[in-house]
């Protein structure tokens, strides 16, 4: 089967490395998406390489940008659907990245909601025409162990950017809910190291993203509105 995706934030990091593994599939038609085409000199010679990917300017804070993509990806899809959406880009903005409650400010928690809650909300809405054609609809919003109420240690991550994983997850239950013809899964990635992951962390983007492949590739009604480790188990909200 061939199938068509599109990833947000595809310039860097986990983003890229989606775009990465997906176009070594020849089958796939790939949509990666990032605010600066011309910048990212790794997604052009991806597409040098690769004769299934297409590199379209999106950010996911523009509702302008957003439009722009949408016509631009149908009118290449035609009357193909959009099978999977990959919500990934994210940032942790902030004065200070790591600043507790005590010292959060309102404008980085805006910030943060700005990129990590409306933008992948924005970005499904917009693409819900092209995900109606496709027989799979599936959605996977990259959110964080961060945002989990569960977790008991949050070492040195910032309030703002926590707070913001935590609603794009009840965004994902919300939009699993409103649209029970889709699946939509939020995933933890796990601690992977790129420029907003720690230098430490335990997972290179290609371990991580192989791993998400599989439940993204495999994904049933029976994950949608769940939120899922990159190991494949349930995470506590
Ligand atoms: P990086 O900082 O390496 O990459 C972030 C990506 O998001 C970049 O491509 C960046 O584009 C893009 N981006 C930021 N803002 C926007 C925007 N407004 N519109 C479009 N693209 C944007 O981060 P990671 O690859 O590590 O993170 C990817 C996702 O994984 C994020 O959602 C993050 O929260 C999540 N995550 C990461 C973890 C980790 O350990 N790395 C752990 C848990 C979750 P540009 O190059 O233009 O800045």
């Amino acid at each position: 089967m061939s199938y068509t995706w599109l990833v947000t934030g595809s310039s860097r990091g986990i983003g890229l490395e989606f775009v990465k593994q997906l176009t070594t599939d020849r089958s796939n038609t790939v949509f990666a998406t990032c605010r600066c085409p011309d910048s990212s000199s790794a997604l052009q010679s991806l597409k040098n390489a690769s004769g299934n990917l297409h590199i379209v300017q999106l950010d996911v804070r523009d509702e302008g940008s957003i439009s722009t993509a949408v016509c631009i990806v149908q009118a290449i899809l035609g009357a193909r659907g959009l099978d999977y959406l990959i919500n990934n880009a994210g940032q942790i903005h902030g004065t200070d990245k790591f600043a507790p409650f005590s010292s959060m400010l309102a404008a980085d928690l805006i910030e943060n909601f700005l990129t990590n809650v409306a933008g992948p909300a924005l970005v499904l809405q917009a693409f819900l025409p092209a995900c109606e054609k496709s027989q799979r609809r599936v959605v996977a919003n990259i959110s964080s162990a961060a945002g989990s109420f569960a977790r008991k240690d949050f070492g040195a991550v910032g309030a703002a950017y926590c707070v913001s994983k935590a609603a794009l997850n009840m965004l994902s239950c919300k939009q699993a809910k409103d649209r029970a013809d889709m699946i939509v899964v939020a995933i933890n990635p796990g601690s992977v190291k790129t420029d907003m992951g720690a230098p430490n962390a335990p997972l290179l983007p290609a371990e991580s993203v192989a791993s998400m492949l599989r439940i993204i590739h495999s994904a049933t009604a029976e994950i949608s509105g769940r939120f899922i480790n990159h190991t494949g188990e349930e995470i506590a909200w």
